[in-house]
């Protein structure tokens, strides 16, 4: 059966892909899975309106008590729904994609994203038609709710040391992407007593101060404010405000695998130990600072439902992505950027500046590159890739990551290209080079003795 959520919900490019009777199928396809009372938000987008109402007729067709939160972060919603105890939630976000496309991403009734076997299960209601129709009496109706985000806000702030925070009189610069963080940060950081300096904190779904993903490029504004008010941190949130990314109090860009490191370490150390989980494209340094500070580290296949769910199996401690993604289990098993930046500014409130935590963190240099594989001979190169480095240690999580000293590699079939994806990891940028030639050497030994 064709495929209807992509990794990150059903997305496109607005009345292309994404036109009102997509959202309209979708939201009945939903509806029909969740039943009960279903929250409805989305970020700043300019066709969010558009989008949701159509999904939410959708639910309301098919049944559901539609609770319409508004212009809210993705995790805002998420809280909600977990705590309301609703049967589910609908996010209407594209998160980091160019402000052309929209999504729908659907939410579980733990508030975690959808776990792909309930996917499979709306698809098929999706693609069947198979919509739940009530009579006239049993449509759903749709309610304005507010007070979501007051009560997520309350809950980020429950979570840090407020005092301390106080205390520390630090000053940041937050950068919202326009996007749906704007309605939300802000005030929590208000509230911290952290003296804050916004820019694109207006939500606007045009994104005019730059696009929604938080890259160095893309920050370039970010990090000169940083320098020039000599602030003690930048923060920068994604476009549905799950995911954040810092800049130092030098003014240097932070890698995500960085700034996750910094926090696993420090939530280690106050916890006394603990588990900590992360996909395995992660930096070995987060593995590094995690054992330095007594904690362990459990891998898991890419993607942040897999994360999250593997954290509530084994009871981790705290988890998180590459990507700037960390979820803090005591709040909530999804991805959180408001909390991330909350805890950040805790972490430097009792430890000291960011540019001397991060000195604490080991360097690695990463190889990004892609090589061509039909996807019918992806799953025999895997195996052949494993034989070939039987001597080494091999990690078949997702794709073969293999270990080498002082580096690694990890070969992974892209889910929609007929590609490999071959990250590779070393001390320096030569040893991330060499280790990456090693590989892509054998993946295409392989292929040729396959094409033969
Ligand atoms: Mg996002």
């Amino acid at each position: 059966m064709a495929r209807l959520f992509g990794t990150n919900g059903v997305r496109g490019v607005v009345n292309e892909f994404m036109d009102g009777q997509l959202a309209l199928d979708v939201g009945k396809a939903v509806g029909t899975f969740m039943k009960g009372r279903v929250a409805i938000g989305c970020d700043s987008r300019t066709s969010a309106d558009m989008v949701k109402s159509a999904c939410a007729a959708g639910l309301m067709t098919a049944g559901a008590e539609v609770l319409d939160l508004g212009l809210l972060p993705t995790p805002a919603l998420q809280f909600f729904v977990k705590n309301g105890h609703l049967s589910g939630g609908v996010m209407i976000t594209a998160s980091h994609n160019p402000p052309e496309f929209n999504g729908i991403k659907a939410i579980d009734s733990d508030g975690t994203e959808m776990p792909r076997e309930k996917e499979l299960a709306i698809e098929a209601f999706y693609f069947q038609k198979e919509f739940s129709r009530p009579d006239w009496k049993q449509i759903g109706s749709s309610t304005r709710t507010t007070g979501a985000i007051a009560s997520y806000q309350k809950a980020v702030l429950a979570n840090v040391e407020r005092k301390v925070i106080r205390a520390a009189g630090l000053k940041v610069v937050l950068d919202c992407a326009n996007g749906a963080g704007s309605v939300c940060t802000p005030q929590i950081l208000e509230e911290l007593g952290v003296r804050t300096i916004t820019l694109n904190c207006n939500p606007l779904g045009t994104f005019p101060g730059h696009p929604s993903e938080p890259t160095e490029e893309h920050l370039k504004d970010l990090i000169a404010m940083v320098k020039q008010t000599g602030a003690d941190l930048g923060i920068a949130h994604d476009g549905d405000a799950d995911r954040t990314i810092f800049i130092d109090d030098k003014g240097r860009f932070v890698y995500g695998d960085r700034s996750l490191a910094v926090v696993a370490g420090a939530m280690v150390v106050e916890n006394g130990g603990g588990v900590v989980v992360t996909p395995v494209s992660t930096s070995l340094c987060v593995e590094e600072v995690v054992k330095r500070s007594g904690g362990e580290v459990v891998y898991t296949r890419v993607g942040a439902p897999i994360v999250a769910r593997k954290m509530i199996e084994i009871d981790a401690l705290f988890g998180g992505e590459e990507n700037g993604g960390l979820i803090f289990p005591k709040h909530q098993y999804c991805r959180d950027a408001a909390m991330t930046a909350a805890k950040m500014i805790e972490i430097l409130a009792i430890e000291g500046s960011m540019s001397s935590l991060l000195a604490k963190v080991p360097d690695y240099c990463l190889d990004k590159r892609k090589l061509a594989c039909p996807d019918l001979a992806k799953e025999d190169v895997l195996k052949a890739v494993c034989e070939a480095f039987a001597e080494q240690r091999v990690d078949t999580t997702d794709g073969v990551k293999v270990y080498f000293e002082g580096g690694w590699t990890l070969i992974r079939p892209s889910g929609t290209e007929p590609i490999f994806r071959i990250y590779s990891e070393g001390k320096t940028e030569q040893k991330a080079h060499e280790i990456a030639d090693r590989c892509e050497k054998v993946v295409r030994e392989i292929l040729g003795s396959i094409s033969k």
